[in-house]
Parts: C-alpha cells; sequence; structure tokens
C-alpha cells in the first residue's frame, strides 16, 4: 500500500491505495499557508488518518506545487504554501512515520497519474499541463517523469510565446503563463470585457452565449495553442493532457487551442496530436504522488 498527498492552498488531499485501487480518501483543510507548524500539522494529520491501523505501507509520496529539487528532496519556492520554502519536507515526514517518502512537484504529479491511469494509458510519450494559479507542465515518458540534467524539463508555464507581452510571475516576459494562469485570463478578460472578473463568472457567461466572454476564451486558447505547437515541435508526444482548474472551461478554451496548434506546427501529421483533458480529476495529484 502506499499512500499521495497532495498539498494544495485550499486543502491537502491524501490517498491510500492498494494495488492500483485507491482504497481511502481524505481531505483536510490547509489552514495556513505561511504557519510552518500548522501546515506540518495538517499534514501529519491526515497521513495519520491514511494510516490508522495499517502497518503495511510501504512508501509515501507527496507533491506540492512550485519548483522542487528533486535530488535533494527540497521544496523549493513554493507560490501558495509560502510557509514550506526550503524545507526538506520528505526527510522530515520519513524521520516522523519511519516510511520512505518522496517529494515532487503537483503537477509532475498529476501527469504521471494521467500517463499511467488517466487520459494517457498506454501511450508512450505523454506530455501535460496544469493550468491554475500559476502554468506547470510534465513530460512522462515510459512511465517516468523527465527530468532533465537540473530537474526544470516541462516547465511549459515559461515558455515565451511573446518576447514583448506582459509581465510572467518569474520576471520575464510574455510567458505562457502571463495568459494561461487564472490572473492571466482576468487580465484578458479585463482588456475585451472592461471590467474585472473571475474565471469562474467568465466561464458561466461564455456557456450562456456571451459572445464576449466567449472571445476571451477563444484567444486565451490561442495563446494555449502557440504553446502547444511549440510542444509538438519539439516533443511530437503521443497526447497532451491538459488539467487544473482551467481545465473545466473544456471545450471554450481546447476548441481554438488545437487550430492554433495546427495552424503552427511543422508537420500537418504532427498537427493531428491529440489533445484532450485530464481524466482523474481533483484526486490526480494526489493518485499520482503515489506513484513516485
Ligand atoms: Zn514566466
Amino acid at each position: 500500500m502506499h499512500i499521495g498527498i497532495d498539498i494544495g492552498g485550499t486543502n491537502i488531499k491524501g490517498i491510500l491505495l492498494d494495488n492500483r485501487k485507491v482504497v481511502k480518501k481524505v481531505r483536510i483543510p490547509t489552514k495556513s499557508k505561511t504557519n510552518l507548524k500548522i501546515i506540518l500539522g495538517q499534514i501529519f494529520k491526515c497521513i495519520e488518518k491514511l494510516i490508522s491501523q495499517n502497518k503495511n505501507i510501504k512508501g509515501i509520496g507527496i507533491g506540492v506545487a512550485g519548483p522542487i529539487d528533486v535530488k535533494n528532496q527540497k521544496i523549493l519556492n513554493p507560490p501558495n504554501v509560502t510557509g514550506l520554502k526550503n524545507l526538506e519536507l520528505g526527510k522530515i515526514i520519513e524521520k516522523k512515520f519511519k516510511i520512505r517518502t518522496i517529494i515532487d512537484n503537483d503537477v509532475h504529479c498529476l501527469v504521471l497519474a494521467e500517463a499511467i491511469f488517466g487520459a494517457g494509458k498506454n501511450r508512450n510519450l505523454v506530455v501535460g499541463l496544469g493550468l491554475g494559479t500559476g502554468v506547470g507542465g510534465g513530460i512522462v515518458i515510459n512511465k517516468e517523469i523527465i527530468y532533465g540534467k537540473t530537474g526544470t524539463a516541462g516547465e511549459f508555464g515559461h515558455m515565451t510565446i511573446d518576447k514583448h507581452g506582459r509581465k510572467c510571475s518569474c520576471g520575464n516576459k510574455g510567458c505562457l503563463e502571463a495568459y494561461l494562469s487564472e490572473s492571466g485570463i482576468r487580465k484578458t478578460a479585463f482588456e475585451i470585457l472592461g471590467r474585472r472578473i473571475d474565471t469562474i463568472t467568465l466561464y458561466n457567461m461564455a456557456r450562456k452565449g456571451d459572445s464576449k466572454a466567449i472571445e476571451v476564451w477563444k484567444t486565451t486558447g490561442e495563446y494555449l495553442g502557440l504553446g502547444l505547437a511549440n510542444i509538438v515541435d519539439t516533443l511530437n508526444p503521443d497526447i497532451i493532457v491538459i488539467g487544473g482548474g482551467i481545465a473545466n472551461a473544456g471545450e471554450l478554451l481546447l476548441n481554438s487551442a488545437k487550430s492554433e496548434m495546427r495552424k503552427n506546427v511543422l508537420s500537418p501529421k504532427a498537427g493531428k496530436t491529440q489533445v484532450i483533458l485530464a481524466k482523474l480529476g481533483e484526486w490526480a495529484g494526489a493518485i499520482g504522488a503515489t506513484l513516485l
């Protein structure tokens, strides 16, 4: 049996996986994003609930947003749960529970779960994007996450799609994240609608047929399509999986993304690369963490 934990800004989600089956799910509020003692307390509580009487836990996997030094198992600079900054969380968990623990980036976990159990099942080269507060990414080949020399392979959120474009959270200009993150979409909405609006309202308006709201999603999809074309030309993957909260916009976002991708890829054959929504939903991160 393996435990998987997904640490988010709102909830800590945990699952217990037994022989590829989810046997227990636990969700507890994160409570604090900055106070390390409180955050650790909540993580411990989540793990304790999953272990309960069980003596047969072989490993714990943990997914956290933001860059992770996988080699040294250290959380570097988490964008939402900032209290975990520079923490060797794996070592702390291992010491407390005497169970081998591995940490990794949350979108890596999501892509791994989708590659093994979800939308990318039985595919060799799976690329995934997680669209939410930020834009994360991951590459899985033959069921293994690709890290690259220093661990940043697959950071598609920071590929430049317009060098004169918007300022990104990383300090550069025109990154994909500056257009596809929640705040990026809100900026595009402001440009088109002339007022401030959140992404859920924007989604509901578009579903009801509001032409300007539809235009915001279409424009956002075109930015995504440019990113997808770069991914296809670089990696020629079997499939690209789109997950994260923003992916709930579905076809409003994906239709224009796919046509923009086809327009911009080198080979028409590669332009047919499948781009589909993640299948495992909100527990994908925790499932992926068990697979670490
Ligand atoms: Zn950036």
